[in-house]
């Protein structure tokens, strides 16, 4: 008897500061043309439906698949009409298994536990016996409510998240233990309350040591199956927020909660350690034109970067560009709409007088400002990867407009993922031929412009850039924002179904 499962994703980082995010900016995928967007792309979602196309004891079921770029919170709405698209869905095709791709900290206009709220109503209809597996971000802010709905939830191990694809596979697996009854899975969950303003690349660090640690920890009892190490999103505003350690055993493991314990322990003893270096924008525009290599420098826009939920229309680097001493060559995007329609309308070869950018971020202005319009385009843009291969740019409708003869500008009509050279070299602008390029992402870019670039990284204001007190929390109660020297440990829970 071949088993159905049911498989989709529901992707979203939710900036609890930042605008709402409507339906018109959410593509919804659904049916055949789910499996053959999701087949061999690098995410958790390919992973799976890979790993289930390669068993020949699996009739695959899709449901509904929507990968969102980080920006502000869910449209509550959207988000009960999807809900209860799988609530019918699972009702009536009553699959064996459900496997889905979650972010983990999503949240909607309403809730702040998007994930927590979705997989109790699937547990409610599908039943006692139908095995929920899960593949989340380890920038997740982790529930006990995932964790008692689901029955396998675990994140991915790297940051940049190069194993999405792998933790996908993982999940696969682990769903056939359960189904086969050789897995009876127990989470063990401890938290220090506090987010990690820098220093988040799990190859560098005190991350690299931890999650070794966390890595002996699974090869030393084969009942331990997983320990996952969350870095709960800095931008968002949750109740019991904190870095987590969460370990995933087979039935009860009598040490987990003292190995929780001590994760949670080493975020908060080593708390300092977790701030990064950054460059002022000044400083990096001096390395570019400083630079002996021919290489370009790919400076990443930390304070508007899109891959933290920030809307991208900052023009902050272009103006000091274009202002700076030495003439630079670069290219960047920018999200802004209006001056996508109004190029399209003027057309190709025309100059246009535009108020560029600085629309949506409080902190920015728009900057007036001529170009030439290069082209317009209609095209969806595809990522090449290796993060996020193959996956859609999400930019919407763009034109190229030229500034001062040096300055490629890509202005889009959705914020997107700005991490890929494909973003210029889709418009005719060859990232070889740049001094730099502008990236809306902190660590994802890295690999897709492995040789093409090298990185530099501007603490810019806006958004996305972690200052303590900046973004006011009203739920979470975390440091450095708060004091909580008192009761810096959410102590372990051992929580399973
Ligand atoms: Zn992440």
């Amino acid at each position: 008897m071949k088993k159905r499962i049911a498989v989709g994703r529901l992707f979203h980082e939710s900036h609890g500061y930042a605008r709402p995010t409507m339906p018109e900016s959410i593509a919804v995928v659904r049916g055949d043309k789910l499996i053959e967007d999701a087949r061999g792309n690098g995410t958790t979602l390919g992973g799976i439906v890979d790993a289930l196309t390669a068993r020949h004891d699996v009739e695959l079921l899709p449901i509904s698949d929507s990968m969102i770029a980080p920006s502000g919170p869910i449209d509550h709405g959207f988000y009960v009409e999807q809900r209860c698209f799988w609530e019918d869905q699972l009702r009536r095709l009553e699959p064996d298994a459900v496997i889905i791709d979650l972010h983990g900290s999503m949240g909607t206009t309403e809730f702040e536990d998007a994930e927590g709220d979705f997989l109790a109503h699937i547990r409610a209809i599908a039943g006692e016996n139908v095995v929920i597996g899960v593949g989340l971000d380890l920038h997740a802010n982790i529930t006990p409510a995932m964790l008692t709905a689901a029955d396998i939830c675990i994140a991915c191990k790297q940051n940049p998240h190069d194993d999405y694809y792998d933790t996908g596979k993982r999940v696969v697996g682990l769903v056939f233990e359960v189904l086969a009854g050789r897995l009876h899975p127990v989470y063990t969950l401890a938290k220090a309350r506090m987010i990690t303003p820098g220093k988040l690349e799990t190859h560098l660090g005190p991350l690299k040591e931890m999650h070794g640690r966390a890595r002996a920890f699974e090869r030393s009892s084969s009942t331990i199956v997983d320990i996952s190490i969350y870095n709960a999103y800095r931008f968002g505003d949750y109740t019991d927020m904190g870095q987590a350690a969460v370990l995933l055993s087979n039935g009860l493991y009598p040490q987990a909660e003292e190995i929780v314990l001590q994760f949670a322990r080493e975020f908060w003893e080593r708390r300092e350690e977790f701030r990064d270096e950054l460059l002022t924008i000044g400083e990096a525009l001096d390395a570019v034109a400083e630079k002996t290599d021919r290489l370009p420098r790919a400076l990443a826009d930390l304070g508007d970067r899109t891959l933290a939920g920030a809307p991208g229309d900052s023009t902050l680097i272009l103006q000091a560009a274009i202002n700076y001493a030495r003439p630079l060559k670069g290219a960047m995007t920018v999200h802004d709409p209006e001056t996508v329609a109004q190029a399209h309308s003027v057309g190709v070869g025309a100059t246009v007088a535009m108020r560029l950018g600085g629309k949506m971020t409080p902190q920015y202005q728009p900057f007036d400002v001529e170009g030439v319009v290069r082209l317009i385009n209609r095209a969806d843009v595809k990522l090449f990867g290796p993060n996020f291969a193959g996956e859609s740019a999400g930019i919407g409708d763009t034109a190229l407009v030229e500034i001062d003869s040096r300055f490629q500008v890509i202005v889009t009509s959705k914020a997107g993922f700005i991490v890929d050279p494909n973003v210029f070299e889709f418009h005719g602008v060859p990232v070889s031929e740049q001094d730099f390029v502008v990236m809306k992402s902190q660590f994802h870019f890295n690999r897709n412009f492995n040789g093409l670039a090298t990185s530099l990284y501007i603490a810019t204001p806006g958004l996305a850039y972690y200052l303590p007190g900046v973004f006011a929390k009203r739920r979470a109660r975390v440091w450095p924002d708060t004091d909580v020297r008192d009761d810096p440990i959410i102590a372990p829970q051992v929580l399973h179904r």
